[in-house]
């Protein structure tokens, strides 16, 4: 039987990725409550809020068994709000270490909020390692990973900066491939499954 890809839907751009793995065809199933969780193999995390992605997590008593399952190797990627919940550790624009709560499993430290105000919005076509044509890359009020740990492969940098990495089958980009027609991210990401 085919996998079954999660979108997270408790908050952010889950419409737009539910979008672009259909367009991919992908069988999608969007994850709004801890009985839905059974029934995925892979799950998808939009771009959106951290803070308010996280805080509906532990509400909706989603956030440990998510966890659990990817402890146990369930695939995900993270875009943009996604990536930050998927790092071991975040910290605001300063550097600053935050105590937010996370779904982990990436050996990585993300800074929210990373390029400063005036880019805080930008577009770019992104040379993305593992994908042929580069990627056209669009950064909301992004974060950037500071550090990675030695199981994180760096996929795509900005400035020196990665934007996108991978550990394992866990995949996460500091950009939003689901707001543009670039299906190239998400057809990656279904060939780690
Ligand atoms: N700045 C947001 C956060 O810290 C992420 C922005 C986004 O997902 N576009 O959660």
């Amino acid at each position: 039987m085919a996998a079954t890809i999660g979108v997270l839907a408790v908050q952010g751009a889950f419409r737009e990725h539910c979008r672009a793995l259909s367009r991919c065809g992908a069988a999608v199933k969007e994850v709004r409550q801890c009985s839905d969780i059974a029934g995925i193999d892979a799950l998808v995390i939009p771009g959106g809020e951290s803070t308010a992605i996280a805080k509906l997590l532990i509400m909706l008593h989603m956030l440990e068994p998510l966890q659990q399952r990817i402890q146990q190797g369930m695939p995900v990627y993270g875009s943009c709000a996604g990536l930050i919940l998927l790092c071991n550790s975040i910290e605001d624009a300063e550097g600053k270490p935050l105590p937010q709560a996370r779904l982990g499993g990436i050996d990585a430290t993300v800074r929210r909020n990373a390029f400063g105000r005036q880019v805080d919005s930008f577009e770019t076509e992104l040379p993305v390692q593992g994908i042929a044509q580069p990627v056209h890359a669009v950064f909301i009020r992004a974060p950037f990973i500071v550090r990675t740990g030695t199981g994180v492969q760096v996929l795509a940098t900005v400035g020196g900066n990665a934007v996108a990495v991978q550990q394992g089958r866990l995949l996460a980009t500091s950009f939003h491939p689901e707001l543009t027609e670039d299906t190239s991210i998400h057809r990656y990401f279904l060939s780690l499954l």
